[in-house]
C-alpha cells in the first residue's frame, strides 16, 4: 500500500509503471474525508487520449510522467461520504470530476472561474500533486476519489451514466471554444478528427444549430458522422477533396491527437474565420505567416474549461439529452482500448466500468 496517511480510504486502481509498461492492479490510500470533501464511489471513467499521451510520457516538457500513474479524468460516480461542512452534495448524489481537483482559489483566474489557469498551477486529477505539492494525485482508473466539493461537478443526468463520464473532459473541451466563438445557427463549422473530442464537437455544434462538416482520415466513419449530426463528411487523405471547401468555414475545431499539418485547414477558413486547436500532438506546428495573414485568419487554442463552465456544459447536455457514444470495458481491457484509440478505432470513447474493480 502506498499513501501518506495511516488511516484514509483504501482504493483499488490500475496503474502503469513506465512508458511501455502494461497496466496492473494498484492499491493505494486516498486521504480521509475532510470537512469540505466528498468521497465518490466511481462508476465510470472515460479513456481520453491525454491519458495515453501522459502514460507514454509523450509530453515530457509540459506534463512529464510520474510513475506509478493511475490515469483518468472523466469521472462519474455516487457520493458515498460527505464532510461536515459540505453543502453542494448529499449522500447518493451523482458527482463528476474532470481534469483538476484543486487550485489556489486566490489568483485572478481562480476568482474568475478559469481555475485550469491558476497562476500557482492547479492540482491535476492525476500525474500531479495536491496543492501541497507533495501528495501525489491518482486518477479515475480506480474505484474511489476524495475531493473538495468545490472541484466536483453536480450531475443531474438520470439513467445510464457511462455516456456522461466523457463530458467531464471531451465535453467541456469542445463546448468551451464553441461558446467562445459564438457557434450557432448560420455558422459553418468544420471538426477535424472524429474521435472522443471530435464526436462531442459534432454533437454539440449541431445541437447549437451550426452546419457541421467532419474532416476525417477514416472513410468508414461517414455514416456515424451523419448520425451524430454532421451535414457533410470529407475524407482528408486526398488533398483534392479539400479544394471545394476553400474559404467556407466560420470556425474549425482541430481535435487531432497525432502530428499533422494545420495549414491545409487554415486555408478552409472564411475571411475572419478562426481555427481552434484542442488536440495536443507531440510535434510543434509550423505555420507560415501567410496562412494567417491571407484572409485575416485566427488560430487559437483552448484548454478544458473552468468549474462554472463545466457545470453549465453538464446542465446543457442534460437539458438537450447529449451524452457521449461509448464502448464500456472492464479494467482488464485498458491496453486494448489504448491500442484501438491509437489506431483511430474508437466509436467514440472507451469508458471503464469501475464498479466491480
Ligand atoms: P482520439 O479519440 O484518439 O481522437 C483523435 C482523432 O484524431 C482520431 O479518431 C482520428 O480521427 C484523428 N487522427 C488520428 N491520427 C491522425 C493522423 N495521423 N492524422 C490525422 N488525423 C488523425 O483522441 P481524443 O481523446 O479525442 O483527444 C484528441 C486530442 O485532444 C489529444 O491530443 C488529446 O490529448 C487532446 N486533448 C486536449 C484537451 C484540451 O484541453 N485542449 C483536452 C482533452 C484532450 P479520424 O479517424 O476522423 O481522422
Ligand atoms: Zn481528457
Amino acid at each position: 500500500m502506498i499513501g501518506t496517511e495511516k488511516a484514509g480510504t483504501a482504493t483499488k486502481g490500475y496503474a502503469t509503471h513506465g512508458p511501455d509498461a502494461k497496466f496492473e492492479p494498484f492499491n493505494f490510500i486516498r486521504r480521509d474525508v475532510g470537512p469540505n470533501d466528498i468521497l465518490i464511489d466511481i462508476q465510470y471513467c472515460g479513456v481520453c487520449h491525454s491519458d495515453i499521451h501522459q502514460a507514454k510520457n509523450e509530453w515530457p516538457d509540459t506534463m512529464p510522467a510520474t510513475y506509478p500513474m493511475v490515469p483518468g479524468h472523466e469521472i462519474v460516480g455516487r457520493v458515498a461520504q460527505v464532510g461536515g461542512e459540505v453543502t453542494k452534495f448529499k449522500l447518493g448524489d451523482t458527482a463528476g470530476i474532470g481534469c483538476f481537483i484543486d487550485s489556489c482559489r486566490e489568483c485572478e483566474p481562480c476568482k474568475s472561474g478559469v481555475e485550469q489557469f491558476c497562476q500557482k498551477g492547479c492540482a491535476m486529477t492525476y500525474n500531479g500533486t495536491e496543492m501541497d505539492r507533495v501528495t501525489r494525485t491518482y486518477g479515475g482508473y480506480s474505484n474511489k476519489y476524495v475531493t473538495d466539493e468545490n472541484y466536483a461537478l453536480k450531475v443531474n443526468a438520470t439513467g445510464d451514466l457511462s455516456g456522461v463520464a466523457p463530458l467531464l473532459c471531451a465535453g467541456i473541451t469542445t463546448y468551451s471554444p464553441l461558446r467562445r466563438f459564438n457557434v450557432g445557427p448560420g455558422k459553418r463549422v468544420g471538426v477535424v478528427g472524429l474521435g472522443g473530442l471530435g464526436h462531442m464537437g459534432v454533437k454539440l455544434a449541431a445541437s447549437m444549430g451550426a452546419d457541421v462538416t467532419v474532416l476525417s482520415t477514416s472513410p468508414g466513419k461517414e455514416p456515424d458522422a451523419k448520425a451524430l449530426g454532421a451535414n457533410n463528411f470529407v475524407v482528408t487523405r486526398e488533398p483534392e477533396n479539400l479544394a471545394p471547401l476553400a474559404w467556407s468555414f466560420d470556425f474549425i475545431l482541430d481535435t487531432v491527437s497525432a502530428d499533422h499539418d494545420l495549414n491545409p485547414y487554415l486555408g478552409l477558413l472564411k475571411i475572419n474565420g478562426t481555427m481552434v486547436v484542442v488536440g495536443a500532438p507531440k510535434k510543434p506546428a509550423e505555420i507560415p505567416a501567410f496562412s494567417l495573414i491571407w484572409g485575416n485568419h485566427g488560430l487559437a487554442g483552448s484548454a478544458i474549461g473552468g468549474i462554472p463552465e463545466t457545470q453549465e456544459m453538464l446542465d446543457y447536455c442534460a437539458a438537450n439529452n447529449i451524452t457521449a457514444d461509448v464502448e464500456v470495458i472492464t479494467p482488464d481491457r485498458i491496453e486494448e482500448a489504448y491500442d484501438r484509440t491509437l489506431k483511430s478505432d474508437v466509436r467514440y470513447r472507451f469508458v471503464i466500468d469501475m464498479q466491480n474493480a
